[in-house]
């Protein structure tokens, strides 16, 4: 497929290669959608084996920020950069020279860390353009997301909890969680204080641990075990595709509410958790504290702005509830659909003029 149908085919605005022969940057960056305001995403640095690859993949992750961005009520577009190299060989020029291309769009487009990159490699960035979020506190960023991503799962969790069970109350509830690293350990912290059962499960023996530690009576089961445990609530905050052909046949929960990125292998495990009654939250809208978080970045983070952002999940997801009850379709299916409306919406009143 050509570059032009590929962008036709997910409806992308731009795409900007860049190349810096000192450095040897390659870098792509994919602006998917500004419909909304300025685009926001990550920069992405990983060694494809093909520049289509690495194409590809700035395509498939840039349509997922418009998603991300959109379904938690910020005013940013969707786009993404990747950077075409080994993480392990970064250079302070190569990351200036990303940020003068950065800079040369003039606030088009924002960017941050994602997989292989780190908030330092951005201070290099925003030597040469200021269009750079989650910069380390000292230089003025936000810090560490997983604090207020686990807000928004807190809050998305009683959303579940109002659609199934008819009350935001976990108190007594069993709650089986999947990860507890960054942000799977604080969500136990927040279930138990608000009374819910909880059991954890981690391929690190070391993170099972320090729940331990704080919460003796939480109960552990294998990583092997976890996802068929009976519980009412399943919060997968470990890696993605866990809900597949394979485990999607053992689950006995009620809901599906957790962290990690892209749950579902593909739509058809989420058609069958929907006629199986198990009600799956989104993941695009649960993870989103900590997107809310680097878009608050751009206006000068303010800390109690951003944690009434993030609780603004419970009310997004309840919406998204109500469209799929109102169209008759899975809630993953109504999350795209929220997204197009509110879409659709915002570009109607841009045909005022400033
Ligand atoms: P993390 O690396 O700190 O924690 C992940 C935990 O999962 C680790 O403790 C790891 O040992 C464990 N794990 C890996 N494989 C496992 C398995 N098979 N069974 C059980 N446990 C397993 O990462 P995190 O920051 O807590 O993020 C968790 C998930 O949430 C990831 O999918 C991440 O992409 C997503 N997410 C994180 C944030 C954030 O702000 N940190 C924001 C949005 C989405």
């Amino acid at each position: 497929m050509g570059i032009f149908e590929k962008m036709e085919k997910e409806g992308h605005e731009e795409i900007i290669f860049c190349q810096e022969k000192s450095t040897g940057l390659k870098s792509i960056i994919a602006i998917h959608d500004t419909t909304l305001g300025p685009a926001l995403g990550g920069c992405r640095m990983y060694p494809y084996l093909t520049e289509e690859d690495a194409l590809n993949d700035a395509l498939r992750l840039s349509k997922g920020m418009t998603y991300k961005n959109a379904i938690s009520g910020s005013n940013n577009g969707g786009a993404k950069a990747v950077i075409w190299g080994d993480p392990k060989n970064k250079t302070e020029m190569q990351f200036r020279a990303f940020g003068r291309f950065v800079g040369s769009l003039k606030g088009r487009f924002n960017t941050g860390t994602d997989v292989g990159t780190y908030p330092n490699d951005f201070v290099w960035a925003s030597f040469e353009a200021p269009y750079f979020v989650g910069l380390p506190e000292s230089y003025g960023g936000s810090g560490d997301t997983s604090i207020l991503t686990a807000v928004g799962v807190m809050k998305a969790i009683e959303a579940c909890c109002v659609e199934v069970f008819g009350s935001a109350e976990v108190k007594g509830l069993t709650v089986a969680i999947q990860g507890v690293g960054k942000v799977g350990s604080k969500l136990a912290d927040k279930l138990i204080d608000k009374g819910a059962k909880v059991i954890v499960s981690d391929v690190s023996r070391e993170n099972v641990n320090s729940v331990l530690e704080k919460h003796p009576d939480v109960t552990v089961v294998s990583p092997d075990e976890v996802l068929g445990v009976k519980c009412d609530i399943l919060a997968p905050c470990a890696l993605g595709a866990v809900l597949n052909e394979n485990t999607v046949n053992n689950l006995k929960c009620r809901i599906i509410c957790g962290s990690a990125n892209n749950q579902l292998s593909d739509e058809s495990v989420g058609d069958k958790i929907h006629e199986m009654g198990i009600l799956y939250a989104p993941d695009f809208l649960v993870n989103a504290g900590g997107a809310i978080q680097v878009a608050d970045e751009l206006e000068g983070f303010n800390k109690e702005r951003a944690t009434h952002k993030v609780e603004r999940i419970y009310d997004n997801l309840l919406e998204v509830f109500r469209i799929a009850k109102r169209d008759n379709i899975p809630p993953y299916k109504a999350a795209d659909r929220f997204v197009e409306e509110r879409i659709a919406a915002a570009a109607k009143i841009k045909t005022i003029k400033l």
